[in-house]
């Protein structure tokens, strides 16, 4: 087994500006680690879903998001044909004067979908349901697969009775360590202060008294989250526990895909090695059982 390695996968044209592209081989293993880690979610009943890939700015609001991230948000609009919208070539931009206001968000999270789908719906107390999509976020700056503006983002997320999604963090705990120990990939976990919900304020404050969040990393970099958010989305979204009328609580384990390619291509040197490291952890990880 290799040490860890510094060689990075080879620059495509969008790095610097956080969009990278990928070639075939990264593209079938960030395959490969999408089906597995769907498949984990499958296997404990979860219910796959296609979530759209723009949100209303309006819905993302009730969700506080712009509130606790407002640095991170990217919105989307159309230009505005009445006004003459033209692209200036000087600045390469389109000036914001010839935009429609942004009614449109780009989500930062695939489980605010989740959350948002279910909206005024009674869900069972063991329900899950798993999506992927692209995730965008505005960070200060951009490195390759490590920190994009643009990336996908494998969730399972948990709706229902509060010890459904505890129980949903501690099994996907032992399966994200329990694959990690099988590629040989030294992840540390750690409380991160962070709650992707929450910012700052009470719950923030929470937080630090009782972690909401732990991440999963590889050297520096967090690869994969388990998220606790009590029922804070159940109350927002009013999605209420199935028999209680009460809100329901929710939970997410996340995983950011180009992450781990960048985690497994510094640990094994190549597209290759990190594609049968998958496939090997994989089969001596297989059957999988229902992670309930
Ligand atoms: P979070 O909701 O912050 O826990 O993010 C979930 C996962 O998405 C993280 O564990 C990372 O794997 C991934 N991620 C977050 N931000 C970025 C980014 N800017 N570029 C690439 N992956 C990211
Ligand atoms: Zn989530």
């Amino acid at each position: 087994m290799p040490d860890t390695i510094s060689t990075a996968p080879p620059c495509s044209p969008g790095e610097n500006r956080g969009l990278p592209s990928l070639g075939a081989e990264g593209t079938a293993l960030l395959r490969l680690l999408d089906d597995t880690f769907e498949q984990w979610g499958v296997t404990a009943g979860a219910r796959p879903m296609t979530m759209p890939p723009l949100l209303p700015a309006a819905d993302l609001r009730r969700l506080d998001y712009y509130e606790n991230f407002p640095h991170q948000a990217v919105v989307a609009t159309a230009i505005d044909v009445d006004r003459r919208g033209e692209y200036c070539t000087d600045t390469g931009c389109f000036p914001c004067s010839s935009l429609q206001p942004a009614e449109l968000g780009l989500p930062s999270a695939s489980c605010y979908a989740v959350y948002l789908d279910h909206e005024g719906r009674e869900v069972a107390d063991d329900t899950l349901v798993t999506v992927v999509g692209w995730c965008f976020r505005k960070e200060e700056r951009y490195e390759g697969l490590r920190r994009q503006l643009g990336f996908h983002m494998r969730e399972i997320v948990a709706l229902g009775s509060r010890e459904h999604a505890d129980a949903h963090l501690r099994e996907f705990t032992e399966r994200i360590t329990a694959f990690a120990r099988a590629l040989d990939l030294p992840l540390r976990r750690e409380a991160a202060s962070d709650p992707f919900f929450d910012k700052g304020g009470s719950k923030a404050l929470l937080q630090r008294l009782s972690p909401v969040k732990h991440e999963f990393l590889f050297e520096d970099l967090a690869i994969a989250s388990v998220n606790t958010h009590r029922n804070f989305f159940g109350d927002r979204c009013s999605i209420t526990l199935a028999g209680t009328g009460e809100p329901a609580s929710t939970s997410c384990v996340a995983f950011g895909l180009e992450r781990w390619l960048s985690a497994l291509t510094r640990r094994y040197g190549s597209w290759a090695a990190a594609t049968d490291a998958v496939h090997a952890a994989n089969d001596r990880l297989t059957p999988v059982g229902p992670v309930v």
